[in-house]
């Protein structure tokens, strides 16, 4: 391989480097948002179950309010009927008596069932409140090793900057701009192996980057010549691997 690929060989291992650490950088600074998520979820979640339990309380109260009205209504048929002057009178007053009891019970027992659901609406809200707290604290831990962690890789993008710069030197501002594109949209994998299928001519030629078939010429050209050639499928800048073996699990 002439200088020329060498060279952009050079540039594409320093990009892949690259790209590795601005997605490492990427993930971290993703999980600080990440965690931040997850708590603002029980968050909501907390006030959801301690607003219920506000709701249902004030359910249970009007109805222990009802209830106090309507015994009061029995007190005083009570007294009216221990002054009651008839049969049919004294009668009267005991039906709407039981019927009010029996009102009342009922009442007093859906009181006492929304009493237990606002207990256990309570104990899920304290559940929820434990949850965020332990949240925060794996949020603070996230934060502390993100910025010793978040430090070291902008360090490696500087140096890799700086080699960066040093290995595209004595690459043409043409090839260079070719380069830059294809890096971008393949994820630092702007070059390609030619892939050689078949023991013996004629061979069939796969391009490393896609994996579709390439034109002999591409290689035949390459054997002789130092030059930019790219895929007709990806685009990507393509190169002749000296060892087959090599081929197989490019580095
Ligand atoms: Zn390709």
């Amino acid at each position: 391989m002439g200088q020329l690929l060498d060279a952009l060989l050079q540039l594409q291992s320093v990009e892949r480097q690259l790209s590795d650490v601005r997605r490492r950088l990427r993930t971290r600074q993703l999980a600080v948002a990440t965690q931040q998520k997850r708590i603002d979820q029980f968050r909501a979640e907390q006030k959801e179950l301690e607003d219920r339990s506000k709701l249902r309380r004030k359910e249970a109260d009007n109805l222990e309010l009802d209830l106090k009205t309507r015994q009061q209504q029995v007190d005083k048929l009570r007294a009216a009927l221990n002054a009651a002057k008839t049969n049919k009178e004294y009668a009267a007053i005991l039906t709407q008596i039981n019927s009010l009891k029996a009102d009342n019970a009922k009442q007093e027992e859906d009181g006492l069932k929304i009493l237990q659901e606002v207990e256990a609406i309570k104990t899920q809200a304290a559940q929820a409140v434990e949850k965020v707290a332990a949240e925060e604290k794996r949020l603070a831990e996230i934060q502390a090793s993100n910025t010793e962690q978040i430090a070291k890789l902008q360090a490696m993008t500087d140096q890799l900057n700086t080699q960066r710069a040093e290995s595209a030197k004595g690459i043409s501002p043409e090839v260079l701009s070719i380069f830059e594109r294809l890096a971008l949209s393949h994820a630092g994998e702007a070059m390609a192996p030619i892939e050689i299928h078949g023991k013996r001519p004629p061979h069939e030629y796969v391009c490393g980057g896609c994996y579709m078939a390439l034109r002999a010429e591409h290689a035949n050209a390459l054997h002789s010549r130092d030059e930019v050639r790219t895929c007709d499928n990806c685009g990507r800048i393509l190169y002749l691997v000296k060892d087959p073996q090599a081929q197989r699990n490019p580095v």
